[in-house]
């Protein structure tokens, strides 16, 4: 590569970051990523994600591991049944693709795996671990602030064990819903989506403990829609170890947000009259939304997929150093917050017709209208 190498810290070892530091691996640019968790089965990880043929797998084919994921993805994962409060199935699909699917006016087969085939989340980020260097991952690192350096571009970041602050040329936020990083941006933050919320239970070693309960969730999700309430079925983990989970969600309009404490202090900031440069989000950082058209953790790996592509434009230019970062990262950001906004407003209007009187039949026809196609699905 050409020109210098700037060095890049990635903060959170979700699956944005994780994704991120994968794709430069593979592209041989190293980073360092910090994570408050000591490891990464820290704490409970949540349930199964899918992972899209258009954007998650594709960020994945671009780290080299579309192979390994088709070794750990939930075959028939993407099953789905709808029914209504009276337990009346309106519709039911065994999760079965015919075939890969075919990409390109040419039509040949592509590597690609048709719909959305399902992941858990700890064994998708077990498979992006594995994937980097041992040493990329700096465990139980808290970052506590992120500081410009006084007369250049590049960032001081300081963790909360109070060792010496670190030095980088691009930080790079991934840490999730309640970002640190966000607040050197924008004053945006997490609003409460109109008072829904939602109680996750689980049933272990679902298959012997409740075989009712594994035949009714099936292979993948089911939902049950209605005015106000909706629970979310899903199948976690396979065979002996096959879980079912259910997020069992209310409208309650009158709930508030919690207050986020931040410590990045915007004040710091605005006394620069340059704006913000080498400092970018990715994953729910960037563009925190709703699970209900399930698309969270695909939007995230395509920033993941797009930030990396300029990235290495840059390299390849020899563009790295000075306004080049800068001027690559805005172009980022341009495409990164109008495709996540229309996800997210695909969501938005998911999360509206689902919560509805009749939102289970609601559903169906979408489903329906959209073919064979999940990508296809249109919410309005
Ligand atoms: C119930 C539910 C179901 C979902 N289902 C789907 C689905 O089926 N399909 C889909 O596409 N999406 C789904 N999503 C969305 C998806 O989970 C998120 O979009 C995805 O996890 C975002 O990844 P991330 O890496 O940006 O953030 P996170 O997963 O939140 O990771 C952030 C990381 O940053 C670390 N961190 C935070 N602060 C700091 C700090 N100061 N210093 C160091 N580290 C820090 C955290 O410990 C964490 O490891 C769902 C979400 C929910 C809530």
């Amino acid at each position: 590569m050409a020109g210098i190498t700037p060095k890049i810290a990635i903060i959170g070892a979700g699956p944005a970051g994780l994704m991120l530091a994968s794709i430069l691996h593979h592209s041989n640019i190293s980073c360092t990523l910090f994570e408050r968790d000591s490891s990464a089965v820290a704490r409970a990880q949540g349930g199964t994600l899918d992972i899209h043929e258009y954007s998650g797998q594709r960020a994945l084919d671009a780290a080299g591991l579309l192979d390994e994921f088709r070794t750990v993805m939930r075959q028939g994962g993407d099953a789905i049944r709808i029914l209504t409060k009276n337990g009346t199935v309106l519709f039911e699909h065994n999760g079965e693709h015919e075939g890969v699917s075919t990409e390109g006016e040419d039509g040949t087969d592509s590597k690609f795996v048709k719909g959305r085939p399902e992941i858990d989340r700890p064994a998708l980020k077990n498979l992006l671990i594995a994937s980097l260097l041992v040493d990329t991952i700096h465990w139980s690192s808290k970052v506590r602030s992120v500081t410009p350096v006084p007369d250049s571009q590049k960032w001081n970041i300081q963790l909360d064990d109070d060792s010496e602050p670190v030095t980088f040329d691009l930080v790079v936020g991934a840490d999730g819903a309640w970002s640190r990083t966000r607040a050197l941006l924008t004053e945006q933050q997490p609003r409460f989506t109109r008072g829904i919320t939602a109680l996750d239970v689980w049933c272990h070693n679902v298959d012997e403990a409740a075989p009712d309960v594994s035949r009714f969730v099936g292979p993948g999700s089911c939902f049950l829609f209605e005015k106000d309430r909706g629970l979310f079925f899903q199948r976690n983990g396979q065979g002996s170890k096959a879980d079912a989970r259910c997020l069992a969600c209310v409208k309650m309009s009158t709930l508030t947000p919690p207050s986020p404490a931040f410590s990045v202090k915007r004040i710091l900031l605005a006394m620069h009259e340059q704006p913000v440069l080498r400092v970018t989000l990715v994953g729910d950082s960037a563009h925190l939304m709703t699970p209900f058209a399930g698309v969270g953790v695909n939007v995230a790996m395509m920033d993941a997929l797009e930030l990396v592509r300029g990235i290495v434009d840059c390299f390849r230019m020899g563009n790295a150093d000075g306004e080049g970062l800068a001027v690559m990262l805005q172009q980022y950001e341009k495409g990164m917050f109008a495709r996540s906004g229309e996800e997210a407003a695909k969501t938005e209007a998911a999360m509206h017709l689902q919560f509805q009187e009749g939102g289970a039949e609601k559903m169906v026809d979408i489903i329906k209208s959209a073919g064979s196609n999940p990508e296809d699905i249109v919410f309005e």
